[in-house]
């Protein structure tokens, strides 16, 4: 079934609805939306571009980006979104790689772009695009099975090249409708508010906000700006946003800085990196209960576990600690298993390979079989996370396998230390890996954000009140910033390389 269905439906019964915001500027009600996917359709199949073909979105969050994703959809293509902060040439290698026809632009991407890339493109805001937004609308939208592609995702590659995930038409099914049954309810009366990258997770979310007919707003500033966020929350209400745990640690420092309460804000789902139990518990003391975690990654998109709203709030459950610690329990159309080195499934208790099987799971990278064989095995998704699943199925991830530290042949989580040392009061930001060491194999050291001036003395004193002896690092190094990539996770192996070259 094309998703772009799912539009049409709402368009037909309730045309006038509110469908599409800039800021706080009506731009399209549900009905202009799918005329306006239907105009950018029947352009594209005047072009030759059909069933199957890709087209390119490298765009910043603009209301065109959900006009140009649905007509694409319409018109039976398949998208590749791509974040608007690479260069033009990274973006020029993933519309090379995907083999696309066209890509859709926005202002100040259009130039870096399309003087590398040999696809043509098109800017939004250009006189091309209101040429297409008068095209006679298409009669109706291209019939698309469950396993032909909607999205080609392309990981954000904190190693090596980015790899084009394959996105099914039943994957995004089968995670919008677990949304409802994990995550968060829906109704036409609610707001998706778009802060974070359309082209990853929150662009991923506008699904169940067009099924149920709610409010997209798309931010003005076209990103990430905390006072615009509360501005608009207050204003258009019961909001429902992505974040990444970076985004909620901003939001509760510059509410806490200027007496906001987030009001308007109903649900953030947080995930796409770790969220430190220090941070999370802070958000929810500001913010009250609005937060539900999910975990997932490109190749089983938002949908391999939850953590509930209650999870995340209830102060008075008994595990409600290592709840928080966790990313919560599997979601509903999600299998969900530790494996051995042989992808073996291994009793609760257990650390070792997270793996996750069923409709949401890709079935490969694009054009890329031998990456595929690695990852997908006897039809479980190798996610190359480490994890263990408490008796009750809650799953608590432990670094990626690259990043576990072996010192001395005992393994340490990076991830547990840093824990311990965010709960410092001069600790902003922390991120801990191993350094080559003669005789133990590898060192634990951490690099650290402070307010005020590095106290390695005082940060050792604080690890041995919180954490076994052996875990605590061995050299602190201060930072201005910790390097992240263009969707905000620490590159461990910058700072591996860093050490590498002192
Ligand atoms: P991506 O494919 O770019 O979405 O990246 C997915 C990776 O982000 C996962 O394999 C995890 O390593 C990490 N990740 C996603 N969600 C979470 C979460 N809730 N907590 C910790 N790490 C996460």
């Amino acid at each position: 079934m094309n998703l772009a269905l799912w539009l049409e439906r709402v368009a037909a019964v309730t045309p006038e609805r509110d469908a599409i915001f800039l800021g706080k500027e009506r731009t399209a009600t549900y009905g202009a939306f799918h005329e306006r996917a239907l105009r950018v359709a029947a352009w594209l199949v005047g072009q030759g571009i059909g069933p199957g073909d890709r087209v390119g979105l490298f765009m910043k969050n603009v209301p065109e980006y959900l006009v140009a994703q649905y007509g694409v959809w319409a018109a039976g293509g398949v998208v590749v979104p791509i974040n608007a902060k690479l260069h033009g040439r990274e973006a020029a290698w993933i519309l090379d790689n995907a083999g696309a026809s066209l890509c859709f632009t926005s202002k100040g991407l259009h130039e870096g772009l399309s003087a590398v890339s040999e696809v043509p493109c098109l800017d939004v805001t250009s006189e091309g695009w209101q040429g297409i937004l008068a095209t006679p609308p298409a009669h109706g939208i291209v019939p698309r099975s469950a396993d032909d592609l909607s999205w080609l995702f392309y990981t954000s590659g904190t190693t090596g090249r980015p790899k084009g995930v394959m996105i099914t038409n039943r994957m995004l099914h089968a995670m919008a409708l677990s949304y409802f049954a994990d995550v968060d309810e829906v109704t036409p009366d609610d707001t998706a508010l778009y802060a974070a990258p359309m082209s990853h997770g929150a662009g991923i979310y506008n699904l169940m906000h067009v099924l149920k007919g709610a409010r997209h707003v798309l931010p003005a500033s076209g990103g990430f700006d905390e006072a615009e966020i509360f501005d608009l929350a207050r204003h258009h209400g019961r909001v429902h946003m992505f974040c990444a745990p970076t985004m909620v640690k901003r939001m509760t420092e510059v509410a806490k800085q200027t007496g906001q309460d987030g009001a308007g804000l109903r649900t953030i789902v947080y995930g796409g990196g770790p969220m430190y139990v220090a941070d999370i518990t802070e958000a929810v003391a500001h913010f009250g209960p609005i937060f539900v975690q999910i975990y997932g990654q490109g190749e089983c998109p938002m949908c391999i576990t939850a953590l509930s709203r209650g999870d995340v709030a209830d102060r008075n459950h008994p595990d409600w600690q290592a709840r928080l610690a966790s990313v919560g329990r599997a979601q509903s159309v999600v299998e969900l298993a530790i494996g051995d080195e042989n992808g073996v499934p291994q009793p609760a208790g257990t650390v070792g390979e997270i793996m996750a099987r069923g409709d949401a799971v890709m079935p490969g990278y694009w054009n890329n079989p031998e990456a595929s064989a690695k990852t997908i095995r006897d039809g479980w998704l190798m996610t190359g996370d480490m994890g263990t699943l408490s008796a009750d199925g809650y799953l608590t991830l432990k670094d990626r396998s690259k990043d576990l530290i072996i010192s001395g042949g005992t393994n340490i989580y990076p991830r547990e230390v840093e824990e311990a040392l965010l709960l410092h009061p001069d600790v902003v930001e922390v991120s801990v890996v191993g350094r080559p060491h003669l005789e133990w194999g590898e060192d634990v050291v951490a690099f650290v954000v402070c307010r005020g001036t590095l106290d390695p003395a005082a940060l050792d004193a604080h690890c041995l009140d919180h954490i076994a002896r052996f875990k605590r690092p061995k050299a602190y190094f201060a930072l201005h910033e910790l390097p992240k990539n263009n969707y905000g996770k620490v590159l461990k192996t910058e700072l591996r390389k860093t050490l590498e070259e002192m």
